[in-house]
């Protein structure tokens, strides 16, 4: 059984300072992907767009888990230490916290996570020589679970058809998408609920955007062979846009709107970093008014 009770909480999507909030509180190591502070039932993991370039691609799947890649910079990595203590988080009672990082020491925090399993690749290591990596598959937690509306309960089957998806009610889409993972469940079920909040987030933001780029306001360019408009789900916090969150940070755009904030952050300073500002304020007023 999983466990997601724990720990000090902190709040996902917030933005700490990585040495004083972290490290000044609870200890551990301040360099690197993986830190364990010895004194506290907490393991804090670190992913950032800048490790991509050396094979750390971590990502969230289309099945809503997120895919992490161990410690090590080169030859194959071995199963000890922070990657040990990633794999066995559970029966150490650890909690994991999955965190962002930014930019000049700060991180944001993307949710507790647990462990469901680890496989191995071949994966570039710094001097892009080709490795074994080891590769975790995590449940992330994004909702800290204050947003439940605990009178509704998961229903249906997480494999129906996306037709059948598109006809749920808003409401109903909504109250997945921020369903928090059951406390104690078994690893099929965190993947199941895993794979039902981050589809019902997806068909959430579209349907909310009602055909109209919710960045630049006009219509979806074409419509799908299913005959819906279409548009794209980005996430405004995030370097990588698949996966689980929140609808609070998930905003639905039309492709050229997607490409402009793509670019303008992977080549730094250009508008697009901007653009991804002005998209995340509208996105808090179309979900807080
Ligand atoms: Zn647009």
């Amino acid at each position: 059984m999983l466990n997601f009770e724990s720990s000090p909480s902190f709040e996902p999507g917030r933005v700490y300072n990585r040495r004083e909030d972290l490290h000044g509180h609870y200890g551990g190591q301040r360099q690197g992907g993986i830190s364990t502070p010895a004194d506290c039932d907490l393991i804090f993991l670190f992913t950032s767009a800048a490790g991509q370039e050396y094979g750390y691609r971590d990502e969230f799947r289309p099945d809503g888990t997120f895919w992490y890649v161990g410690e090590g910079q080169e030859g194959h990595m071995e199963m000890t230490r922070g990657n040990r203590a990633i794999r066995d988080h559970r029966a150490d009672s650890k909690a994991l916290h999955l965190f962002e990082g930014l930019g000049e020491g700060l991180v944001r925090h993307l949710g507790q996570a647990v462990c469901l399993s680890h496989h191995r690749e071949d994966r570039p290591d710094v001097h892009g020589n080709m490795r074994s990596a080891i590769v975790f598959e995590l449940a992330v937690e994004p909702t800290n679970g204050r947003d439940a509306d605990s009178a509704r309960k998961p229903t249906g089957d997480y494999k129906e058809s996306s037709r059948k998806w598109w006809t749920r009610p808003q409401e109903e889409l909504r109250a997945l998408a921020v369903q928090p993972f059951p406390t104690s469940a078994s690893e099929e079920e965190i993947r199941e609920a895993a794979y039902r909040r981050s589809k019902a987030v997806k068909i959430y933001v579209k349907k909310r955007a009602d055909g109209v780029c919710e960045g630049c306001g006009n219509d979806a360019p074409f419509h799908t062979t299913a005959g819906r408009p279409y548009l794209e789900a980005h996430h405004v916090h995030r370097v990588s846009d698949a996966g689980p969150d929140h609808p609070r940070w998930v905003i639905a755009l039309c492709p050229n709107c997607h490409r402009r904030v793509h670019h303008g952050q992977v080549h730094h300073g250009q508008d697009g970093e901007q653009y991804n500002k002005r998209l995340a304020s509208q996105l808090d007023e179309i979900e807080l008014s």
